[in-house]
């Protein structure tokens, strides 16, 4: 079993790591105000991301479905985990759309808590939120961040792609040799890869596909490259790496801290492999300027 470090022996915070409080001038308030009021959940709360004040404060957020609550435990995440309660909200779809036209949004990303409690996964209400969200932004682009859809991915990939969201993006989280410990032993690192080649083969349109890597869970920068490159053998698009924050005693504690020169060396890596996109960075998420990292690959592709 992994042991906890004595407070007094974890690594400290270093400065790259420091952000910055939200801004009484920015978006962030009218944001908080407009998520809130429509009881939409939030993956920038739910996972407690230290970029809130700057994203909600340039006006945009990352919508997390189905919930609040994980029917998974993966060891570096604070999302709430046990048994959903509740069945998919049928009208959120509805309101999800509302709030992210209010806000003006160009690039939509929407994600979800694990719902291995329903049939199809929840891939039907992905479905519906793309569907939703087509009907009124026409004019903006839509990035899903899925689970996994544990016993039946193909399936539930076709319902998804049917929408024809831009941006597929499956988070394949940490190393081959992590990865069960980290996300137990229903999550798979074959059956992610598999998922992000599947989705660019069952698309009848050019999907982008995306994906990202947690780094301080205890990898060499060896094996960070060894994973992009089965993305980039996978035919990923995009690939984001950021660092790990532990969210509380309970979680798997944090390694170390990454250098911003490491991370420089993993994008220079992750370029020279091919990838339209690489955003590396200390406090770079999924999810993170997303709008310019699909803009990024998109660029290198004409
Ligand atoms: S990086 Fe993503 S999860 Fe974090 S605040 Fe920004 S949009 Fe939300």
């Amino acid at each position: 079993m992994e042991r906890s470090l004595p407070v007094a022996e974890r690594p400290r915070r270093p400065e790259w790591m420091k952000v910055r409080a939200p801004s009484a001038n920015s978006r962030y308030f009218d944001v908080r105000a407009l998520i809130h009021g429509q009881q939409l959940n939030t993956i920038c709360e739910e996972a407690r991301c230290p970029n809130i004040a700057e994203c909600w404060g340039r006006g945009t957020a990352t919508f997390q479905i189905l919930g609040d609550t994980c029917t998974r435990a993966c060891r570096y995440c604070y999302v709430t985990s046990g048994r959903p309660e509740h069945p998919p909200d049928p009208l959120e779809p509805l309101r999800l759309a509302q709030t992210a036209k209010q806000m003006g949004l160009k690039h939509v990303v929407v994600t979800s808590v694990d719902r291995d409690d329903l049939a199809d996964r929840g891939a039907g209400h992905y479905a519906a939120t793309i569907r939703a969200l087509k009907q009124r932004l026409p004019e903006a682009s839509i990035e899903v961040l899925t689970p996994d859809f544990l016993g039946c991915e193909e399936e539930a990939l076709r319902t998804v792609l049917a929408e024809r969201p831009e941006v597929f993006n499956h988070n394949i989280e940490t190393v081959r040799r992590l990865h069960r410990q980290m996300r137990g032993a229903k999550a798979s690192y074959d059956t992610a890869l598999w998922l992000l080649r599947r989705a660019k083969e069952l698309a009848d349109y050019p999907v982008m596909t995306k994906s990202g890597i947690i780094v301080g869970l205890g990898e060499t920068n060896d094996e960070v490259v060894e994973t992009m490159r089965d993305l980039r053998a996978n035919d990923v698009d995009v690939v984001t790496i950021g660092q790990y924050l532990q969210p509380s005693a309970k979680h798997a504690t944090i390694d170390r801290w990454v250098h911003p020169d490491e991370f420089r060396w993993f994008r220079e890596q992750g370029e020279a492999l091919g990838f339209g996109s690489v955003f590396s960075g200390p406090l770079v998420r999924s999810s993170y300027r997303a709008d310019e990292q699909r803009h990024a690959a998109r660029a290198k592709a004409l």
